[in-house]
């Protein structure tokens, strides 16, 4: 199960690289037991963390060249990110830029990046939100690509910490259309697959935001395998339910629900009617014929219908 230490009380916790990570609390939590935020760090300190995620996210295959950014809300006039055209492995604090709420840069040698559009829009709906990661996590762009969402109940930390992770349509990166695409999602969901592009995750803090990145990616991993296996075993709808009311248990009572619906996550409620049945192309094409065969037997012919 989850590991209970890294998720109560948003104690502080060595992590890799030495970095300290205050908190591991999901996001849209404004009660009593909100976790620190990056609005309780020093803008040194959330330009060495993203400075250092960018190691983890380049180190771990999720980017490649200049792909990715990370962001972290600094006050409520402006937000600190990476710089565009740069790798993400081999950042310098210096390089990172300041912008306001309308992606205009404040201070910074660079240039803001081009997808600053997608990550303000999430600081401006989700105002929980503190630190946000983009990447192209191999596994996980892959169901991207292949219009899959990951919102099966497979996994029961994944449920207890994201629900489940849906997919946007496709948009232009850089454009109003990435935007509009994501904007129906992002109130609900912490960790959103964009189709035919990569994954955005978001939280609290920006440390909330890298592990959820790690989660959506092995998860993806995880699905492939039962892919491959060509069997999944999804959990009930009683056992779903059991998970979201754990929540308190694990993340607080300041945990927020997680909005249940009918594919959010994808219980084996629905198993029988989303059941994938093997037919090789020559049973495909033999019962084409056959209902083809089948539908004319029955029509009338013209001459029955005049006579
Ligand atoms: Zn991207």
């Amino acid at each position: 199960m989850l590991d209970k230490g890294l998720t109560l009380q948003y104690r502080e916790k060595p992590t890799r690289g030495g970095l300290r990570a205050k908190g591991f609390g999901l996001a849209r939590s404004q009660g009593p037991a909100s976790p620190p935020s990056s609005m309780t760090r020093t803008e040194g300190e959330l330009r060495r963390e993203i400075v250092e995620i960018g190691r983890w996210i380049h180190q771990q295959g999720f980017v490649a060249a200049y792909d990715g950014n990370i962001s972290a809300r600094l006050d409520d006039h402006r937000i600190l990110s990476t710089p565009t055209t740069t790798s993400k492995g081999m950042m310098q604090t210096e390089d990172l830029v300041i912008c306001d709420y309308e992606g205009k840069k404040i201070t910074g040698r660079r240039s803001v990046t081009s997808e600053m559009a997608m990550h303000l829009l999430i600081y401006k709906r989700r105002p929980d939100v503190h630190g946000v990661v983009h990447a192209h996590p191999p596994t996980a762009t892959g169901y991207a690509a292949a219009g899959l969402s990951l919102n099966k109940a497979l996994v029961s930390e994944v449920v207890l910490s994201l629900g489940c992770i849906p997919l946007a349509r496709y948009g232009t990166p850089g454009t109003p259309e990435l935007t509009e695409a994501l904007a129906p999602l992002v109130a609900s969901y912490d960790a959103i697959l964009m189709a035919n592009h990569g994954v955005v995750t978001y939280g609290p803090d920006l440390m909330t935001a890298y592990f959820r990145m790690e989660t959506v990616e092995h998860f993806a991993k995880i699905s492939l395998v039962t892919e491959l296996l060509g069997r999944q075993v999804l959990l009930s709808d009683p056992e779903v339910d059991k998970l979201l009311a754990a929540r308190a248990r694990y993340f607080g009572p300041g945990a927020p629900p997680i909005e249940r619906s009918s594919v959010c996550p994808v219980t084996d409620g629905v198993r029988e009617t989303s059941e994938r049945i093997p037919v090789s192309r020559q049973e495909l094409e033999a019962m084409v014929r056959e209902a083809v065969r089948s539908m004319i037997s029955r029509e009338p012919t013209a001459k029955s219908v005049e006579g």
